[in-house]
């Protein structure tokens, strides 16, 4: 356990791992308004992986992933598409637990939904509130980001450089009612149409980032031992969850913060606004889910790559290679050394999770085991092993 390092993105530093046996992990789930894209699923293998492999050290690990099923996007969408919003959420999220389920990650201990959580999110910008770290104006609560003096310190931008993200992630810099344009909804008054719940600013519903703080805080408590998400969420959302819960507590929010890199398709960042996406969905017509799950994974989760039918393919060619392995008649000779294989497949795991290097590994001793004539039952034994912990399935 000792040896496990992993890079905290809050002190942009590799650091070594709990020695606690019990660990708690966050990991902000999907905003169900539609079907699965291949950068959710590269941050949703990645965290499989991870938390697979903290279990294999015996760590006890309590896992929550939240469902926000309530915000902007989704309300947008319903808009749009003429359909209830509550449906089009429950529709999308159980398209969404299907791929998780084909592309073998296992559910968390917790699901958590939003509009599930409405109380614990009052009573927690009523703290703020109580603190002085927020305001009400107009039957709309604010974080008061000037009260916080801390406020940047895991994304490392100033605010000139915020505002122009904050624009492009949800948020709106020129809304009149705001102190200083970084201020974040708490809780937003009701539009017209939209639905609502009662709290004591009136009737409305409760902003992006309070979901998270308030469900992490409910299942477990503060600190947390690692937070996880996607790269983009780390300014405004994870920055703002961590003001708020930080204030709202007096006390640490979350030990080690993991982000997943970006991925790429024709050359520019995979997303919504540009349309350059691949589906989980089309992927599923043409390649088996290890295949998909070999592509993922020899990448490590905190570096960018692009996603190309070239990539692809050498994924599936790995695949193959794996598969002879398991049909191969063992020699009768002496048996194939494998702790040099063994030894680099956990120093890998134990630097950062780094699977890319882990599979490399597997693929050197695949390799050298389909040429040699000695007993090759360590080396199957140990890739049944190692499959298991990357969440591959045995298949040939
Ligand atoms: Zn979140």
């Amino acid at each position: 356990m000792a040896n496990l390092t992993i890079f905290n993105s809050l002190s942009e530093k590799k650091e070594v791992f709990s020695s606690r046996k019990k660990i708690s992990i966050y990991v902000c789930g999907v905003t169900p308004y539609d079907i699965t894209h291949l950068g959710h699923a590269f941050t949703y293998v990645s965290f499989d992986m991870i938390i697979r492999y903290l279990r294999y050290l015996n760590y006890e690990v309590k896992y929550v992933q939240n469902v926000t099923d309530i915000d902007d996007d989704i309300l947008k969408k319903a808009k749009e598409t003429g359909i209830e919003w509550r449906l089009l959420g429950e529709k999308n999220f159980s398209l969404f637990l299907d791929d998780l389920q084909w592309l073998n990650i296992r559910q968390p201990d917790f699901f958590p939904r939003a509009s599930d959580h409405i109380p614990e999110i009052i009573s927690l910008i009523r703290t703020l509130l109580k603190k002085g770290f927020a305001y009400e104006k107009n039957r709309t609560v604010y974080f008061d980001v000037s009260k916080d003096h801390e406020y940047g310190k895991l994304s490392k931008i100033n605010p000139e450089q915020m505002l122009p993200l904050l624009k492009e992630r949800g948020g709106d810099p020129s809304d009149p009612n705001k102190k200083n344009p970084l201020d974040f909804v708490l809780w937003q008054k009701q539009q017209p149409g939209e639905p609502f719940w009662e709290s004591p600013w009136g009737r409305g519903r409760p902003g992006w980032h309070i979901e998270c703080s308030a469900m992490s805080m409910k299942y477990l408590g503060v600190p947390i031992d690692i937070h996880g998400g996607g790269g983009d969420l780390i300014y405004p959302h994870h920055e703002s969850e961590l003001a708020q819960s930080e204030k709202a507590s007096g006390q640490l929010f979350v030990n080690f913060w993991l982000h997943t890199a970006m991925l790429y398709y024709q050359e520019a960042k995979m997303s919504k606004s540009l349309g350059n996406m691949v589906f989980v969905a089309d992927l599923r017509k043409k390649y088996s889910a290890n295949t998909v799950r070999l592509l993922l994974l020899s990448h490590h989760y905190r570096q960018e790559w692009e996603y190309s039918e070239p990539e692809i393919a050498r994924a599936e060619k790995l695949n193959d290679l794996f598969k002879r392995i398991w049909l191969v008649q063992s020699g009768t000779g002496n048996e194939i050394e494998i702790s040099s294989f063994r030894n680099d497949f956990f120093t890998a795991l134990n630097n950062d999770f780094n699977s890319q290097q882990a599979l490399q590994v597997l693929e050197h001793m695949v390799n050298i085991s389909l040429k040699t004539d000695k007993n090759i039952t360590p080396a199957k034994a140990f890739l049944n092993l190692a499959f298991n912990i990357l969440g591959l399935r045995v298949e040939y």
